[in-house]
C-alpha cells in the first residue's frame, strides 16, 4: 500500500484531503489523473449498464432527501455500528473490528458496545432543532425507490427493469481507514432491478445470477484477477431479515480480504415500506393480467473508490527497463491499466524543446486530443519522460524527433512491451485508434 499511496501522491492521482491544514480525518482528494481515472470507471459503467441496456434507465437524485425516507428505509433506527471506547487511551473502534475485549492500541479495557448511528445530520434552514433535522444520504439506493413511480409513469418500461444512479454517499464511519477503502464520503454506482413478484425461487434466482455474471464480467474488464476475488454467500442469520440471498464480492487487499461490491435480493421490502410511510401507491399493474402488486428487487452495488483502488493495485507492476547506458537496466514502475481505463491514452513528447520540434508536436497534440486524452510534455530527458508515462499508465508515447521533420514519421512506444515503431504522421490517428480500442 505504501508504494501505491506514494505513487498516487507523486503523480497526481490522489492527495490527502485539506493537506495544507494537516489533513482531515482520512479524507482524500482526487488529483488531475485521479479524476480522469474515476471518470473512466463511471463512464464505462454508465455506458454498459444504462445506455447499453434496454431494460435500465438512469437518474440523479438529491443528496439530502425528506427525513421520512430514512425512517421508512430503516436507516434512522437501524443504520448503526456498535461503538466501543478504550477506557485508557479513549480511542474508539467498531466492536466487530476488534478481537476480544482489549484495546488494539494500548491493551486497555473497552467499554460495552453502544449503537452509533452513521448518518450525517444537518439542518434545513436557520433553526437548528429536531424539526429541521435532515440527513446526508448514506446510500444512493433510496433515490431509486422513491422515484419508482415517476420512472414507471414516464419511461414506458415494463418489468423487469432497473433504475441506476451514480453519486456520493456519506457515512459517519467510526474507523475510516486503509486509504480510500473506507472514507466518510464516497461514491457508489447502484442499480435497483425491479422484477415481477416471484412464484418460485427460480423466478428471482435467474435475475440474481444475471447480475452476478455482470459483476464478474465487469471485474474482468477492470483488469482484476479472478484469483483475488471471493464471492461470499452471506449465511442465514447474518443477512438482512428480508433478503433471501446476499453475495459479498470480496477482494484480497494488501490489508486483508474485504468487501468490494455487494449483490442482494431484497424482496419487496423497500417498496412496501415506502408505500406504508408515504401512502403512495407504488404497485405495478401487470399489463396482461391486470394484477396489481409490489415488484421485488435485486440490488447490485459497486463502490467507485474501491473500484479505483483495485484497478490501481492490479495495474501496478515493477519490471526491468534498459537505461541509456548500454546493457544496463533499472527497475521500472508501470501501471498496466486496460487501455479503456488509462487516464491518459497518448503522450506527445518532442525530443527537444527547439521550436521546429515543439511546433510539430503541438500540432499533433491539437489533432490527437480531439479523439483521445493526450498529454504534452517537453521537459526533462526522454528516458525520464517515458518513466513518468509508464508510472501513470499511458499506453502510447509518441516522440517527435529531427528525422520527423524530414520523413514525416514519429516513433510510437508501447507501454507494456516498450517496443518502438516508426509510424507515418498521416496514419498515426488511425493506428492509435485501432490499438486503443482493441
Ligand atoms: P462495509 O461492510 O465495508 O462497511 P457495507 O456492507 O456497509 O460495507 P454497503 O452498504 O453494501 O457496504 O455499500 C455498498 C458499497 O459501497 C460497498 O460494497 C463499497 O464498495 C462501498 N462503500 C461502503 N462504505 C464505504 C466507505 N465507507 N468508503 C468507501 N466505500 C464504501
Amino acid at each position: 500500500m505504501d508504494k501505491i499511496i506514494s505513487l498516487c501522491k507523486r503523480r497526481g492521482f490522489i492527495f490527502p484531503g485539506s493537506e495544507i491544514y494537516g489533513g482531515m480525518a482520512n479524507s482524500w482528494d482526487y488529483g488531475p489523473l485521479g479524476v480522469e481515472l474515476k471518470n473512466n470507471i463511471k463512464k464505462e459503467w454508465w455506458r454498459r449498464f444504462v445506455q447499453g441496456r434496454p431494460d435500465v434507465v438512469g437518474i440523479d437524485t438529491a443528496l439530502i432527501m425528506n427525513p421520512k425516507v430514512w425512517e421508512a428505509s430503516g436507516h434512522v433506527s437501524n443504520f448503526s455500528d456498535p461503538l466501543v471506547e478504550c477506557k485508557k487511551c479513549h480511542q474508539r473502534f467498531r466492536a466487530d473490528h476488534v478481537d476480544g475485549k482489549k484495546c488494539p492500541e494500548c491493551e486497555g479495557a473497552l467499554t460495552d458496545p453502544r449503537q452509533f448511528n452513521m448518518m450525517f445530520k444537518t439542518f434545513i434552514g436557520p433553526a437548528e432543532d429536531q424539526a429541521n433535522t435532515a440527513y446526508f444520504r448514506p446510500e444512493t439506493a433510496q433515490g431509486m425507490f422513491v422515484n419508482f413511480k415517476n420512472v414507471l409513469d414516464t419511461s414506458r418500461k415494463r418489468l423487469p427493469f432497473g433504475i441506476a444512479q451514480i453519486g456520493k454517499a456519506f457515512r459517519n464511519e467510526i474507523t475510516p481507514g486503509n486509504y480510500i477503502f473506507r472514507t466518510r464520503e464516497f461514491e457508489q454506482m447502484e442499480i435497483e432491478y425491479f422484477i415481477p413478484q416471484p412464484e418460485k425461487d427460480e423466478d428471482w434466482e435467474k435475475y440474481f445470477n444475471m447480475w452476478l455474471d455482470e459483476m464478474k464480467q465487469w471485474l474482468r474488464d477492470l483488469g482484476v484477477s479472478d484469483k483475488k476475488l471471493h464471492y461470499k454467500d452471506i449465511p442465514d442469520g447474518e443477512r438482512a431479515h428480508y433478503s433471501k440471498r446476499t453475495v459479498d464480492v470480496e477482494y484480497d487487499f494488501p490489508f486483508g480480504q474485504r468487501e468490494l461490491y455487494g449483490l442482494a435480493y431484497r424482496a419487496d421490502f423497500d417498496l412496501k415500506n415506502h408505500s406504508e410511510y408515504s401512502n403512495a401507491d407504488l404497485q405495478y399493474t401487470d399489463p396482461e393480467t391486470g394484477k396489481k402488486y409490489l415488484p421485488h428487487v435485486i440490488e447490485p452495488t459497486w463502490g467507485v473508490d474501491r473500484s479505483l483502488l483495485v484497478a490501481i493495485l492490479e495495474a501496478y507492476h515493477e519490471d526491468n527497463a534498459p537505461t541509456s547506458d548500454k546493457g544496463e537496466t533499472e527497475t521500472r514502475v508501470v501501471l498496466k491499466f486496460p487501455k479503456w481505463l488509462a487516464p491518459v491514452k497518448v503522450a506527445i513528447l518532442p525530443l527537444s524543446k527547439k521550436d521546429e520540434l515543439s511546433g510539430e508536436a503541438k500540432k499533433l497534440f491539437e489533432d490527437l486530443s480531439k479523439n483521445f486524452v493526450c498529454e504534452y510534455d517537453e521537459t526533462q530527458s526522454i528516458g525520464k519522460r517515458y518513466r513518468r508515462q509508464d508510472e501513470i499508465g499511458t499506453p502510447y508515447c509518441v516522440t517527435v524527433d529531427f528525422d520527423s521533420l524530414e520523413d514525416k514519421k514519429v516513433t510510437v512506444r508501447d507501454r507494456d512491451t516498450m517496443e518502438q515503431e516508426r509510424i507515418s504522421i498521416d496514419e498515426l490517428k488511425e493506428y492509435l485508434r485501432e490499438k486503443i480500442n482493441s
